[in-house]
């Protein structure tokens, strides 16, 4: 009872409060609240971030290498926890560079946000209304944030789709070039402003006015094609390998089953590079999984065909990424990971996130149809149950070894073999 008064207005203390509250919480040891102890001046930047913030979580970071884009060789930082992402990251990049690298195409970059209108009598003369004033609405749109269009950027196109004639819900959607950044907060405000004249001069009832994930305006293609004999495996034939991996894909295509997984797949390369990248990986998530679901089937997101003798690989995805914005500038890694990147705009930070879709893609289909997954990712999770078990830095190697050679990959039998090493 104490403690529930104390984290009353929990959001008014300081991030010191907070922990002194946590402190005497007695929900945690002594040993457990040391590890919400972080540095100052890192806990201020973060505490001006989110809200009730207590400590920074931290993650591993780790370099994809092999990435050969548009003719750079890039090192891609990526966040992940999950073991073995990063290594069949460079893998797939490493097979994609041997044959040539990855190429990229992007037709357009723009943001696009709805206003979404209810109680619409009749839809289709609302529509017909608002579109015969499209000019108007652009500028109501472009005195919102015009700092936007001084860049070179601004609003740019309307739509306006019926939702539902007989509920009367209409959504006007607007199209902007953001330029450099994601452009959410940029959109929000200028689609506030558009409900706000929306009420004001067509007296018409607006539910909600926010930006959409589902960012087809801001597709990105990355595609690479391999010779077969870059994909020979064991016994079997590049082409074999080749022809597997295209049926694959094709499985993804027919079967929401494994279409989900074939996607999470993609996903870890993504996310860990656009986390990297201090960009929002839920709206990348969101968009990706839409579009994945376009024609009302949910659908592998990639597609690999083996042609005219080489196997032909393709990721589209929705990609507005910003280069500006959000936390890029606040958090000191982010920075340092831009650096790293060496990239020039949000364009090119986009074609390296979905390039890194498609190598972590093919690395996986390829273990899949060959290997299978587990005797890559084997090594890496033992590892990560030496670290579990107790073993130091010097001990893992040998007790992975162990652990290999006695073909154990349970906790127990680690214990085991621990205590025998450490005997
Ligand atoms: P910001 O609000 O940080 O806006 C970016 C700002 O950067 C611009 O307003 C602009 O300000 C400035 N800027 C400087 N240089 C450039 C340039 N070359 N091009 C464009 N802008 C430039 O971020 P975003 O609007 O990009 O929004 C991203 C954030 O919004 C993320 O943190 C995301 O998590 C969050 N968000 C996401 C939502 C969603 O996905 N549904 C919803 C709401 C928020 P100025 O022109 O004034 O100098």
């Amino acid at each position: 009872e104490v403690f529930m008064k104390a984290i009353h207005k929990f959001y008014q203390k300081s991030w010191q409060e907070r922990l002194a509250i946590l402190a005497q919480s007695q929900l945690l040891s002594d040993d457990e609240i040391k590890l919400f102890q972080v540095n100052g001046h890192q806990a201020e930047l973060f505490d001006s971030l989110i809200e009730n913030y207590v400590t920074d979580y931290s993650l591993p970071q780790g370099l994809a290498t092999n990435y050969v884009i548009d003719g750079h060789e890039y090192l891609i930082p990526m966040v992940t926890e999950e073991p073995s992402v990063v290594a069949a990251s460079s893998n797939g990049a490493g097979l994609v560079k041997r044959a040539g690298g990855f190429q990229s195409h992007i037709t357009e970059r723009l943001m696009v946000g709805q206003v979404v209108l209810e109680k619409v009598a009749e839809p289709a003369k609302l529509k017909a209304t608002i579109l015969a004033q499209e000019a108007d609405f652009l500028a109501c749109a472009n005195e919102a944030h015009p700092s936007i269009v001084k860049r070179g950027g601004g609003a740019r196109f309307l739509e306006v789709r019926i939702l539902s004639e007989s509920e009367g819900l209409l959504s006007l959607d607007l199209a902007v070039d953001v330029q450099e950044a994601m452009g959410a907060n940029m959109l929000n405000t200028m689609l506030e402003a558009l409900a706000q004249k929306i009420r004001q001069e067509l007296g018409q009832e607006v539910l909600m006015a926010i930006l959409s994930n589902y960012a087809v305006h801001s597709l990105v293609t990355v595609t690479c094609e391999i010779e077969p004999k870059l994909l020979a495996k064991g016994e079997l034939s590049g082409e074999e390998v080749a022809q597997k991996i295209a049926l694959a894909s094709h499985v993804a295509q027919l079967d929401p089953s494994r279409a989900a997984t074939h996607n999470k797949g993609i996903m870890n390369g993504i996310d860990a590079v656009v986390l990297a990248s201090g960009n929002d990986w839920r709206a990348i998530e969101a968009g990706a999984h839409a579009y994945a679901s376009r024609d009302g089937q949910y659908r592998g997101l990639s597609q690999w065909n083996y042609q005219d003798g080489k196997l032909h690989g393709s990721l589209t995805l929705p990609m507005p990424v910003g280069s500006v914005g959000g936390s890029i500038g606040v958090i000191p890694l982010v920075k340092a990971n831009h650096q790293l990147l060496q990239i020039k705009d949000a364009k090119q930070l986009a074609t390296v996130i979905v390039a890194v879709g498609l190598g972590q893609n093919l690395a996986a289909l390829k273990a899949l149809v060959t290997d299978g997954i587990q005797k890559g990712h084997m090594h890496l999770q033992l590892k990560t149950l030496a670290v579990k078990v107790g073993a130091t830095q010097s001990e893992v190697t040998s007790l992975v070894a162990q652990m290999e050679k006695a073909g154990k990959r349970d906790e127990n039998s680690a214990r085991q073999l621990l205590a025998q090493i450490r005997e």
